[in-house]
């Protein structure tokens, strides 16, 4: 019979002609069975992986692309028995060569785990591969025919893939550093057949502090919660790693206890990463992580380590970002608190020798003085009057502010006294040429209101009207609108630039160049507006145009609903505070000519 069926078959073709076929189970070649030397000469002529278990020991035959499989059983592995061979995964193949015997049916088995024996150690390595059987020519199964795919690389890339994407979810939402090193290390946990343990340490000058772990206690003696970074006491050679600028793998060092988790073998490598956050030139962090004991690590897994410390990374610098931005909004919060303080103080300290002013400047004006003397002492008293209540307005302001103010809403005619408010300011628009509309009809309900707050807001929006408007009119309209109380002021003044309305109700706002009746002002009165409004659970908005006048609209909502139940009261029967409205319609007078106002400022 000829040997050509052992033909071509590249280096395998080549051992297996000059092999000593005698001392096998199979035999020489020259007395094999038709069916093996045409599976033969498939299996050599093929590149596919191809093996030939034959006979009744299943003696081992394949070719060229099927040598890599079993590591460095190869040459070794040729023409043994499969048992001898495959000790170590026997469990899991023994029985379905003995399915493919009995049945004479092949089997197909997709992603199978066989941990191999191959390069010395055991090994995490799954397979697609095929068990046929290959018939005599009576009939009966005389070898199986095995093709195969190692799948291991897509396997783990794929399991591995999945503990990163995780991670890169998670990367740019981390609150807070320490937050961020905890879900890392329970992302890398889930994954314990690629990570068995995980440490995250942060960098703190020349120490380390332990943020979160995984499978090892904080604490223990292979997860110290501090470490020197050169310290050569330490488990870990972080130094080594920072240095290095990438992943090293280190021994797992002795007289530790590592967990390796659902692996039986105890932990054999360690890797170590340095942690950069972007743009910074030393590690700022560490994972250290236990490696698979079946699996060596190679580039891939090296890799897969360092992708895994750069979410890590990312996430610390989104956490240091959120941090500081909260960090820089506490210290401007604590700023305007100190300011607000301020006011509160300042304002406090001016009162009362203003005060004290006033009653001695009132007696001497009962008195009586010589006229000339009595311009002076009114003009005193005039103007520390006006002071008293520029400071008052700060006082109101900063107490709001600080939140100190509560309101007392009463079921109050808002129509009523919106009205005659609005009224008081007759006289003096009468005095500039002015035309003043007041449109209140009485609204279906009683509106719960803070009956202070709400005459300073009147006054506030007319008495500025009055003050920016040199000829034409102010309108001012109460409405119902959608459960809403709707008050708008409007008047055919000199407008606001439209660059300037975004700021127009911050405190101490004022609008550069405004040609008002009077230069005076301290840019509090439209913000003190927008506090009280806002107490009311209202808003206020403004729409102005240079030249043509503005408007403006307060809307707060009618009913209780939207009012701390504590601070409601009935209504009671407070006549208007005429002292008050008297104050603002003073001050506007002043501003006509021939009233005593002040000189332009210095
Ligand atoms: P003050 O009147 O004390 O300066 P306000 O907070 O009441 O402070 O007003 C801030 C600025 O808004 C004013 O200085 C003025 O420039 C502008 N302003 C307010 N009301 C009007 C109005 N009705 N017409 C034109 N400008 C106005």
């Amino acid at each position: 019979m000829s040997s050509r069926f052992l033909s071509a078959g590249g280096a395998m073709g080549a051992l297996m002609r000059q092999y000593d076929w005698r001392a096998t189970p199979l035999g020489e070649p020259m007395a094999w069975p038709q069916s093996l030397r045409s599976a033969v000469s498939i299996m050599l002529n093929s590149r596919y992986p191809i093996a030939l278990y034959w006979g009744a020991e299943l003696a081992l035959l394949y070719n060229d692309a099927w040598s890599p499989i079993p590591g460095g059983k190869h040459p070794w592995a040729l023409g043994r028995p499969a048992r001898e061979v495959w000790p170590e995964i026997w469990d899991t193949i023994g029985p379905l060569f003995e399915k493919v015997i009995v049945t004479g049916e092949g089997v197909w088995q997709e992603d199978e785990l066989l941990p191999m024996l191959r390069h010395g150690y055991l090994e995490e390595c799954y397979f697609n591969f095929t068990f046929s059987p290959v018939r005599g020519e009576d009939g009966s199964i005389d070898g199986i025919f095995n093709a195969v795919v190692e799948t291991t690389d897509r396997v783990l890339s794929e399991r591995r893939l999945r503990t990163l994407s995780r991670m890169g979810e998670r990367a740019n939402s981390s609150l807070t550093v320490d937050a961020a090193c905890q879900w890392a290390t329970d992302i890398l946990g889930d994954n314990a057949a690629d990570i068995p343990f995980a440490l995250v340490y942060l960098r703190d000058g020349d120490m380390v502090r332990l943020a979160a772990s995984s499978s090892l206690p904080a604490g223990s003696a292979a997860a110290p919660e501090r470490l020197s970074l050169g310290g050569t006491a330490s488990p870990w050679p972080l130094l080594a790693a920072a240095e290095a600028a990438r992943a090293i793998v280190v021994p797992a060092p002795a007289g530790y206890d590592l967990p390796s988790n659902f692996w039986p073998e105890p932990i054999g490598e360690v890797v170590l990463v340095p942690i950069s956050c972007a743009g910074e030139e030393r590690p700022s962090a560490f994972l250290v992580a236990g490696a698979n004991p079946r699996r060596r690590v190679d580039a891939t897994y090296r890799s897969f380590f360092e992708l895994a410390a750069g979410h890590i990374g990312t996430a610390l610098a989104t956490a240091r970002a959120y941090d500081d931005e909260r960090r820089r909004a506490q210290a401007l919060a604590e700023l305007d608190r100190a300011k607000t303080a301020f006011f509160s103080n300042i304002s406090h300290e001016f009162r009362t020798p203003l005060t004290l002013m006033l009653e001695p400047l009132a007696d001497a004006l009962t008195a009586a003085v010589a006229p000339e003397q009595r311009e002076r002492l009114e003009m005193a008293h005039r103007n520390a009057l006006r002071l008293l209540r520029l400071v008052n307005a700060l006082l109101d302001f900063s107490r709001i502010e600080a939140g100190r103010v509560e309101a007392i809403f009463r079921p109050t005619d808002l129509a009523e006294l919106t009205a005659d408010l609005a009224s008081s300011f007759r006289s003096a628009t009468e005095k500039a040429g002015l035309q003043l509309t007041v449109d209140a009809p009485p609204l279906p309900t009683p509106v719960h209101v803070d009956r202070d707050m709400w005459e300073k807001i009147v006054l506030n929006l007319v008495s500025n009207a009055f003050k920016f408007t040199h000829e034409g009119a102010i309108a001012v309209t109460l409405r119902e609108a959608n459960g809403e109380a709707v008050l708008t002021v409007r008047d055919t003044g000199t407008g606001i630039p439209a660059t300037e309305l975004p700021k127009l109700f911050d405190r101490f706002y004022r609008v550069e160049g405004a040609r008002g009746r009077s230069f005076e002002g301290s840019g509090i009165g439209l913000a003190l507006v927008q506090e009280l409004v806002a107490l009311h659970g209202g808003t206020i908005r403004v729409d102005s145009h240079e030249g043509v006048g503005s408007s403006f609209t307060v809307a707060i909502p009618i009913g209780t609903a939207h009012l701390p139940p504590d601070r409601v009261r009935p209504a009671n029967d407070a006549a208007l505070s005429a002292g008050r409205a008297q104050a603002f319609v003073e001050e506007a007078l002043r501003w006509l000519p021939g009233g005593a106002e002040l000189e332009a400022p210095l």
